[in-house]
């Protein structure tokens, strides 16, 4: 386990043995690259006995982009994806234009990034492949973590298959229902939004000719909206639906779902989309219930911090959750590199990262009650994550 390579040889002197990181999703990989790139050593903690992500579409945007970048996954993930059409928020009443996204020839002039519109697993595996070709036995599978105890001089984290690793610091990445947050900070409430997510992956050869000639694109009605853009160079449709639902629905993301259901819930959408919803090959739909939680005062206990879903989970509505990750662990990485101790690592890390997420998470909520609308003001286009500025902050240059 003590394997020197040139990227784990470490920097942070203060630190006496690798980081230890809970969860290995976007944002754990992500923070175990970063700490690496700084040459902080790191060993990633997933419950999971195969490292895998769902089958959905995920939006990496100009300021997580600007990460990957420096990271070096970047450009061969851009050109996996191929080229990002430009977007258009439409009335799911009659499909009329409300919003135009920006050209996609000026985000790299404006933001120094693309906006790469992303498979999930091959982020999660580009990802992966990096951090284990920094270090082999970075990554540890079938590590639950249960609970941890910490004191002035390390923390030790008991996982539920009895192993058990000390280590200088720890960072929370393990997701929504963070069992790394309950620990130090106790359980927090999620409430159920009373919205029900579905999501789908459909196969260019099915998709109907409109939707190919408007491929990327948001529907916005009265409580619901939906999403579809293109993946992997336009062989795949990524295909996202939010709904009321009163009936009170699983957290989870991956309970299978019906096309019968999922069309019920859009009947009144405009024949496109309809039809691509006909066209979801039924073994790949899944749905789950949006939960919201509120923002947390602080990230960090001790030799504790979080990041990503676990420090502040949000709703869809800006599809910024995972490029939120993606930003923590680039700043979390810078932080430890220009630190003379854990403490100043921590704080400059939180003080970069708190309130950027947490406004986001808010902000999220917010746009989910623009889009569905109320009964007062009908649905509207709301604000995206471009139209709210949100591409300016670039974490490889914030001041930390
Ligand atoms: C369908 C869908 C579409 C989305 N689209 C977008 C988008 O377009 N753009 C965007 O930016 N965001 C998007 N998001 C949000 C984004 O995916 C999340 O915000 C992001 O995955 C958070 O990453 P994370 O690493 O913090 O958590 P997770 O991805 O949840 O990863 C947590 C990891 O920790 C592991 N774990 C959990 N508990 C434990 C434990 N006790 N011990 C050990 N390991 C544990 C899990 O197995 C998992 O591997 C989307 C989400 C979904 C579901």
């Amino acid at each position: 386990m003590t394997r020197e390579t040139a990227a784990s040889r470490p920097a942070a002197r203060y630190l006496d043995g690798p980081v230890a990181i809970i969860g290995a999703g976007i944002g754990g990989l992500t923070a175990a690259l970063s700490l690496q790139h700084f040459g902080v050593p790191v060993r990633v903690f997933e419950q999971a006995r195969a490292l895998r992500e769902i089958g959905a579409g995920v939006t990496i945007t100009p300021n997580a982009m600007n990460a990957l970048d420096v990271l070096g996954i970047g450009p061969a993930l851009a050109e996996q994806a191929g080229e990002t059409p430009r977007y258009f928020v439409r009335s799911a009443a009659d499909g009329r234009e409300l919003e135009r996204g920006p050209d996609p020839g000026s985000f790299v002039p404006e933001f120094g990034a693309r906006y790469c519109n992303l498979h999930r697993g091959d982020l999660h595996a580009a990802l992966t492949e990096a951090v284990t070709k920094n270090d082999p036995d970075a990554i540890a599978l079938g590590h639950r973590f249960g609970y941890l105890e910490q004191d002035g001089q390390k923390v030790t984290a008991h996982f539920s298959n009895g192993a058990s690793f000390e280590a200088p610091a720890l960072i929370g990445a393990d997701g929504g229902a963070s069992a790394v947050r309950d620990a130090v900070f106790g359980g927090q409430d999620a409430s159920y939004t009373g919205h029900v997510a579905l999501r789908a992956l459909v196969p260019f050869t099915r998709v109907p000719r409109a939707v190919i000639a408007d491929p990327y694109a948001l529907y916005v009605g009265t409580g619901r909206s939906l999403i579809h853009y293109p993946l992997r160079r336009q062989t795949t449709m990524n295909l996202l639906g939010n709904a009321q639902a009163s009936q009170w629905q699983a957290e989870g993301w991956s309970i299978p779902a019906t096309v019968q259901e999922f069309l019920g819930l859009f009947d009144d959408f405009p024949e496109p989309v309809r039809e691509l919803i006909a066209a979801v090959p039924e073994p790949d739909l899944f749905k789950w219930g949006l939960r919201d939680r509120e923002p947390l005062p602080a990230w960090t206990r001790g030799r504790v911090t979080m990041l990503g879903d676990a420090a502040h989970p949000m709703t869809p509505y800006l599809g910024q959750g995972a490029c939120m990750a993606i930003e923590d662990g680039m700043i979390l990485g810078r932080a430890f590199a220009a630190s003379q101790d854990l403490g100043e690592a921590f704080s400059r890390y939180e003080a970069a990262r708190r309130d950027r997420a947490n406004g986001v998470q808010l902000a999220a909520r917010y746009q989910g009650t623009q889009h569905h609308g109320s009964t007062a003001t009908g649905p509207g286009s709301g604000k995206t994550a471009a139209t709210l500025g949100l591409f300016s902050y670039n974490p490889v240059t914030e001041p930390i």
